[in-house]
């Protein structure tokens, strides 16, 4: 989904100022969201007729079987009880930003009462920027395991904060990096790095990885795996060079850290990164579209096709 070229200016506000023209008020978010949902026109989800005329309050009644449908019905938006016209506010700072928000960002910016409210909106928001997460990546892809964190100051049995993460990244024949995926890792150093290669990878691609023995199965699933043995050099250096090898990872994981601690300041719990990755992957992922209205465009465009995600399910689904 959402391959069309799209246009500054005419699918999605260019500059702040535009921004503010296109949507005055709550009337014309909704409308906006509506052609996002609707790109062909409305259609009635219970009965799928094309037929249907506006409320006062803009949401859509069949012309057949007269079901009401709000834009925001069956989305992030569903059931809020702030107006639209401020979720737009949010999903606008949150895109424009380069680096994201934090939670006290937003907070400040949208004048909250409390850092609890600006905390769920962001993990709403977070919520759609996975979707478009699930293509495969193809060509030739680096994988491998990093960890983050690691302050374990003070636990007791010398328990470790750190945090495996798997990292996969299209390696470009210009050089380039391509698109990035990311899971947090449950059982490090178990065969889980090779199902999350199956997840994310498409069969006929090739993998680099290091030596791990367990790696190699992916060469009998459809992959071409090319692996380097860091063993070989232990004898010359104390820290085999796995830069070079997988230079992609290295890059990911150090600009990843790095986003981390500037935008989150590490307040990052361990339930909760796997969001942080997706933020972070939507951003990778688009890093090379200059318009910022076209990740706005993309968040929202998703967040009609993302399910309600009541707070208490952010707190146990993971
Ligand atoms: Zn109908």
């Amino acid at each position: 989904m959402g391959q069309e070229r799209l246009i500054g200016g005419v699918d999605y506000p260019r500059t702040y100022q535009e921004f503010q023209q296109w949507f005055p008020n709550d009337a014309a978010c909704v409308d906006y969201l509506g052609q996002l949902r609707w790109p062909d026109g409305f259609v009635c989800p219970k009965c799928g007729c094309d037929r249907s005329w506006r409320t006062a309050k803009r949401q859509w009644v069949c012309a057949q079987c007269a079901q009401r449908t709000s834009a925001m019905a069956g989305t992030i938006f569903h059931r809020s009880h702030t107006p639209i016209s401020t979720w737009f506010a949010a999903a606008w700072f949150v895109t424009s930003q380069k680096n994201g928000v934090s939670a006290a960002g937003l907070q400040q910016a949208l004048g909250f009462g409390s850092y609890e409210t600006a905390w769920a909106w962001l993990h709403k928001l977070r919520r759609a920027m996975v979707r478009p997460e699930r293509e495969l990546l193809s060509g030739v892809v680096e994988l491998d395991g990093i960890f983050l964190g690691g302050r374990s100051a003070g636990k007791p049995g010398g328990a470790s904060d750190k945090v495996a993460v798997m990292v996969a990244v299209e390696r470009l024949e210009t050089g380039r990096l391509g698109r990035v995926r990311f899971g947090v890792a449950e059982r490090p150093h178990s065969g889980e790095l090779v199902d999350f290669a199956r997840a994310t990878i498409a069969p006929g691609s090739t993998i680099h990885t290091d030596g791990a023995y367990t790696l190699r199965r992916l060469g009998k699933l459809g992959y071409t795996h090319s692996y380097v043995t860091t063993n070989n050099f232990l004898t010359q250096a104390s820290n085999p060079d796995l830069d070079e090898v997988l230079p992609g990872v290295h890059l990911v994981s150090s600009l990843l850290k790095r986003w981390l601690a500037g935008t989150l300041q590490y307040a990052v719990s361990h339930e909760l990164l796997a969001y942080y990755l997706d933020e972070y992957a939507f951003r990778f992922n688009r890093r090379n579209s200059r318009a910022p209205g076209m990740l706005f465009y993309r968040l929202l465009q998703q967040a009609v096709t993302t399910d309600p995600h009541p707070l208490a399910e952010l707190y146990s689904s993971r």
